[in-house]
């Protein structure tokens, strides 16, 4: 009996276990953890150099990339976004930019947070501002501080404050670092100027040594080979503008190859500079047109016949040309030559018009293609290099880890480089941005 009573209990459990087990199979499946986003069907361009991969799957949780590649499993529940043909790649990140203070019109924080937002409008998920003025340098690192905690609607900003220059001593170049570092400067960037301005080799070397010593990666502004020379020599981390006045040679690429110095090669800035002798094609082009609520009071002061007059008649302007020939063979042997190189642009600065932040992005790696780097040398440049030269950890590749900033397009270019600007979408920390 107890045998038989103990098999009626066992039957009877097993009972309600199958009902059990039947209940559970018939409920939806709760997914553990918070909501994932799946994007499918796309050509994965990860930012590392590495083939594409084509029909891939990115999956999204939270800020960051938790999975992608051609053979990523979409988890139940999650949120499917079907992108068949489209490309996706990393934000871009623009290795030197300016957010600064440019509007006649508007409140400062206002107009910073426009010119963030066009950024982002245009794929530039990340940009270093290597120089503020005096009056925009503490809302910039407030804007930079508060982004970590917000849902972030505009591109990432890191900044240098005012780029420091012209010290005629060690201990005042690093009092200079000093005061920058306590005003909030994530990096430190200097120029390099000739005649009486012009900072001896000892006092840059103190100035990157003081900058390290904090932990900050330096920049510098400079134009000739000799310049360049004097601050790789002393340290430094990333050149932030191409060698313009002869190509560079061996001791130098030997000097930034076993020092593993970036370069930065702001082509379009040396365009900027002579461009507007004439009123530009690109003012008719629609993917221009898009930024006109930033644009258009620098497009009118661009257009006047007066000022490119101007333009036509001034020989600094006019010399410029040369200089970006000879800047664009020097990023032609400085990539061969297996330099590392950060896309940027000076785009936004204060005092030269003509910079669109978020356009110039793409026309630079238009003209970095010309230069002769490979479409995806350059998309690299873009991405991871331009991290890289940054010291930015978690962005610039698709890789579970890293932060999913993303841009999707409509072509692929690997095909032609001009298709970054078939933008389908930009998603920022895992979240698709509305364009305005
Ligand atoms: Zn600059």
């Amino acid at each position: 009996m107890v045998r038989n009573s103990m098999r009626g209990w066992a039957v009877a459990l097993s009972a309600v276990l199958a009902i059990f087990g039947a209940a559970c199979q018939s409920a939806p499946e709760v997914p553990e953890g918070p909501p994932v986003t799946a994007l499918t069907g796309v050509r994965i361009i990860d930012g590392t150099g590495q083939a594409p991969v084509e029909g891939g799957t990115i999956l999204i949780s939270e800020d960051r990339i938790t999975a992608a590649g051609a053979n990523v499993e979409v988890p139940a529940g999650a949120t499917v976004v079907n992108l068949d043909g489209k490309t996706v790649m990393p934000g871009l990140i623009n290795a030197h930019g300016h957010v600064q203070y440019l509007s006649d019109s508007m409140p400062m924080r206002d107009d910073l947070v426009r010119r963030l937002r066009m950024y982002a409008n245009y794929g530039v998920t990340t940009v270093v501002s290597l120089g503020q003025q005096e009056d925009d340098r503490d809302a910039v690192v407030a804007l930079r501080d508060e982004q970590d905690g917000m849902e972030l609607d505009r591109a990432r900003v890191y900044t240098s404050g005012p780029s420091t220059r012209a010290h005629q001593s060690s201990e005042a170049a690093r009092a200079a670092v000093t005061d920058l570092v306590n005003r909030g400067a994530d990096r430190i960037k200097f120029h390099m100027q000739g005649g009486e301005g012009r900072m001896s080799g000892e006092t840059v070397t103190a100035l990157i040594d003081e900058a390290h010593t904090r932990d900050l990666r330096t920049f510098s502004h400079i134009f000739t080979l000799e310049e360049a020379k004097l601050i790789v020599n002393s340290g430094i981390d990333v050149v932030a503008h191409s060698v313009r006045d002869q190509d560079v040679d061996e001791e130098l690429i030997e000097a930034m190859r076993s020092r593993n110095v970036g370069y930065v090669p702001t082509l379009t800035r040396d365009l900027s500079v002579f461009t507007y002798e004439a009123t530009p094609a690109f003012f008719q082009d629609p993917f221009f047109q898009r930024g006109m609520s930033v644009y258009g009071e620098e497009v009118t002061m661009l257009s006047d016949e007066t000022y490119q007059q101007e333009v036509r008649a001034d020989e600094g302007a006019q010399a410029i040309k040369a200089a970006l020939t000879q800047a664009t063979r020097n990023l032609k042997l400085l990539s061969d030559a297996g330099i590392q190189i950060g896309m940027g642009t000076d785009s936004g600065v204060r005092g030269n018009p003509g910079r669109w932040q978020g356009y110039f992005e793409h026309v630079e790696m238009t003209m970095m293609v010309e230069a002769g780097m490979t479409p995806m040398q350059v998309l690299v440049a873009a991405t991871s290099g331009a991290a890289a030269v940054s010291a930015l950890d978690d962005v610039g590749t698709i890789a579970p880890g890293m932060v999913a900033d993303l841009l999707v397009l409509d072509a692929n270019p690997l095909d032609d480089i001009n298709n970054t600007r078939q933008i389908n979408s930009v998603w920022l920390e895992g979240r698709q941005l509305n364009g305005d």
